[in-house]
């Protein structure tokens, strides 16, 4: 149970706070309009508990519940602007979370596929604030490293944890073209790559910075 029940309120503060924080991820390097435009849609405190609302807008990762937590809002601009998506494109992210990185993938118009793995994260998935609002959104409980082959194939795949390899699943559940990013182990932190899937099964991969994420991990927690 939450500690203070959330009142579901952007106020002018909330939009003048959110709409700093874009321009410093663009100042860090985000220069995706779209992705912007997206992020200062979406109400990032909503994501989070009410005793964060005066934090909610600093360019930092906060914890949530079971240990897990919401991406820095720069890595999230920074993942989805390497998905380069088109409207419509169905997506699968690994590692639903707060939600939040899904509703800025719903708010670009994707269809989103998101998996959690923490029962209790995924519980709080039935009371999505925005349900009415993203009607492409659908949320799934279960082990990301398996995907969703019932739904397959994807135009993208977005992970967001850490992995400690490219799981070959996922590769097989992206269309031909498709594209996977994935910070992916390296030393104590994780290079954050992009994959394409050949016509011959082969993948390219390109190279972008390092960051730091909580673990992908196998198997489910919770009953
Ligand atoms: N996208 C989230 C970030 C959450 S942190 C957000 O916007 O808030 C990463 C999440 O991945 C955690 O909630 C963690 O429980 C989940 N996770 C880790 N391994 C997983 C797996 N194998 N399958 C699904 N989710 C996983």
């Amino acid at each position: 149970m939450s500690k203070s029940r959330r009142n579901y309120e952007d106020s002018y503060r909330h939009k003048g706070l959110r709409k700093q924080l874009m321009d410093i991820i663009r100042e860090k390097g985000i220069s995706d309009e779209a992705v912007l435009a997206a992020m200062n849609n979406v109400p990032r405190h909503f994501f989070l508990d009410t005793a964060m609302d005066n934090i909610a807008y600093e360019d930092r990762a906060f914890p949530i519940a079971e240990g897990q937590t919401i991406s820095q809002p720069y890595t999230v601009a920074y993942q989805t602007e390497l998905l380069q998506l088109k409207p419509h494109d169905k997506v699968l992210e690994i590692g639903t979370g707060s939600m939040y990185q899904a509703s800025v993938l719903a708010e670009m118009g994707a269809r989103v596929y998101t998996i959690e793995r923490q029962k209790v994260l995924f519980d709080k998935t039935k009371d999505y604030f925005f349900k009415q609002k993203y009607p492409h959104l659908k949320f799934f409980y279960g082990d990301g490293y398996l995907g969703l082959p019932t739904f397959a194939p994807f135009d993208k795949i977005l992970i967001t944890a850490a992995a400690p390899y490219i799981p070959s699943q996922l590769v097989d559940q992206l269309k031909v073209g498709g594209k996977m990013v994935v910070p992916l182990d390296e030393d104590d932190q994780q290079r954050m790559l992009r994959i394409t899937r050949n016509a011959d099964g082969t993948i390219a991969e390109e190279a972008f910075s390092r960051f730091s994420f909580v673990p992908m991990l196998t198997g489910k927690n919770g009953n």
